[in-house]
């Protein structure tokens, strides 16, 4: 048998409505004895089934969704879901055979998205990337493994569990080969142009796929422009910037490890000369620019999530907003503003309403260009308001 939660009377439950989460405040009680980690019943006031997950106390998200339908979760299940996950990927991709042969760089599975909660695995040039934050998916990972070698043939596999999110659901922070070992240093093409991935020591899985798109998008419009590539990590918009004609971009972030990354690829692709790189504090460095009066045709930001919980969205905003009222200062009139945000806390509305506050206090009209997100192969499901993390804005600022 097994265990079953019971969720509080008179409380409008998400779950109902396919939301994967249940807070340790939703729940009245637990029937049966489990481990952290076990796969639990969920049942409404009334005793109906409602869907099946895996708990663990420790977290605020007490319950974590498997499926709404009643069924055997066993090694089938999660094998079944990786193999979904990735003909999911084949649709979006056209890839035909398998992604291990793959040049570029996808997401494979990710996380909610993918009914898979807490997983995350990504290929770059054919090498996978994993980690399961979970305890609940934690479990699985042999099965899970399994499923990737068998429907995603990888060249390689790395297990990058030094998120310390992990601490949080009481689990040892791990990474390193499964397997052989391989070169950690990747070459990965990206819309043409070739990244690095240090699938070893970068950050997260070792780059950013979501804004693969967007970096695509920004290229036509930076042709001719001086570019500052704002939090560039490895560079990966301003390389696309200078495969669109961009005159020169400065890479700014305040990591040494990423700025090296970021010159190789330049050196790679044949733009030594057209780059320059500063390590440094984003907001003191537009501080130190604007006084000077130094002067961009574009300006990308690209910051770290800088809300990690609802709580924290207020003070979030304030620095969003800084960055971004500096970034309007120091874009030439008629320049390009290219500014995100991958706060899962902070949303779309909350996001354009900073804007038009930055812009009124920075005295300039933004005309809007383009309105974006991430890219599809992180799904956003309807009920979920949490998926739609990533908001990308391009404007151009006029100032006349
Ligand atoms: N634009 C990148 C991804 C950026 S991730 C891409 O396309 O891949 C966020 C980056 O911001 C990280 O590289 C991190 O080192 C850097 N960072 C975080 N806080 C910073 C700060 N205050 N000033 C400069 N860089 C910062």
């Amino acid at each position: 048998m097994r265990p079953v939660v019971r969720l509080l009377p008179r409380v409008t439950h998400r779950v109902f409505s396919g939301h994967p989460w249940i807070f340790s405040s939703e729940i009245g009680a637990v029937e049966g004895a489990f481990s952290p980690g076990d796969i639990v019943e969920v049942r409404d006031p009334k005793g109906r089934f409602v869907c099946l997950g895996y708990i663990n106390p420790e977290s605020t998200i007490t319950v974590r969704v498997l499926s709404r339908e009643d069924r055997d979760i066993d090694e089938g299940f999660f094998k079944e879901r990786v193999r979904r996950a990735v003909e999911y990927r084949h649709l979006l991709f056209g890839v035909k055979g398998s992604f291990g042969d793959e040049p570029g760089g996808y997401r494979l599975v990710f996380s909610e998205g993918d009914f898979l909660p807490g997983l995350v695995v990504d290929i770059f040039a054919g090498y996978v990337s994993f980690q399961t934050l979970t305890l609940g998916i934690d479990r699985w990972k042999e099965t899970i493994l399994d499923a990737i070698r068998e429907y995603v043939n990888p060249k390689g596999i790395y297990e990058r569990n030094d998120a310390p999110v992990r601490a949080l659901e009481g689990m040892p922070l791990r990474a390193g080969y499964v397997g052989e070992p391989f070169d950690p240093l990747i070459e990965m093409d990206e819309n043409g142009v070739t990244v690095l991935v240090d699938i070893q020591r970068g950050q997260k899985t070792g780059y950013f796929l979501d804004q693969s798109d967007n970096r695509l998008v920004v290229r036509k419009y930076l042709t001719g422009k001086t570019v500052l590539d704002a939090f560039s990590y490895s560079g990966g918009f301003g390389l696309s910037a200078l495969v669109g004609g961009a005159l020169n971009v400065h890479f700014l972030d305040a990591s040494e490890a990423a700025l090296d990354l970021a010159k190789a690829a330049c050196d790679r692709n044949g733009f030594a000369e057209k780059a320059s790189f500063e390590c440094g504090n984003v907001f003191d460095v537009l501080r130190d620019y604007e006084r000077k009066g130094l002067r961009f045709g574009a300006v990308l930001l690209d910051p770290p999530a800088f809300a990690r919980s609802r709580k924290m969205v207020e003070s979030a905003l304030s620095g969003y907003k800084e960055i971004n009222l500096r970034a309007m200062k120091v874009v030439k009139d008629g320049g390009i503003l290219c500014t995100s945000s991958c706060s899962q806390h902070i949303t779309p509305q909350e996001f354009d309403s900073m804007l038009e506050d930055a812009a009124k206090d920075a005295r300039v009209t933004l005309r809007l260009i383009e309105r974006r997100g991430q890219r599809s192969d992180h799904p956003i499901l309807s009920g979920v308001p949490e998926t739609e993390y990533l908001k990308f804005r391009m404007f151009q600022v006029l100032k006349a």
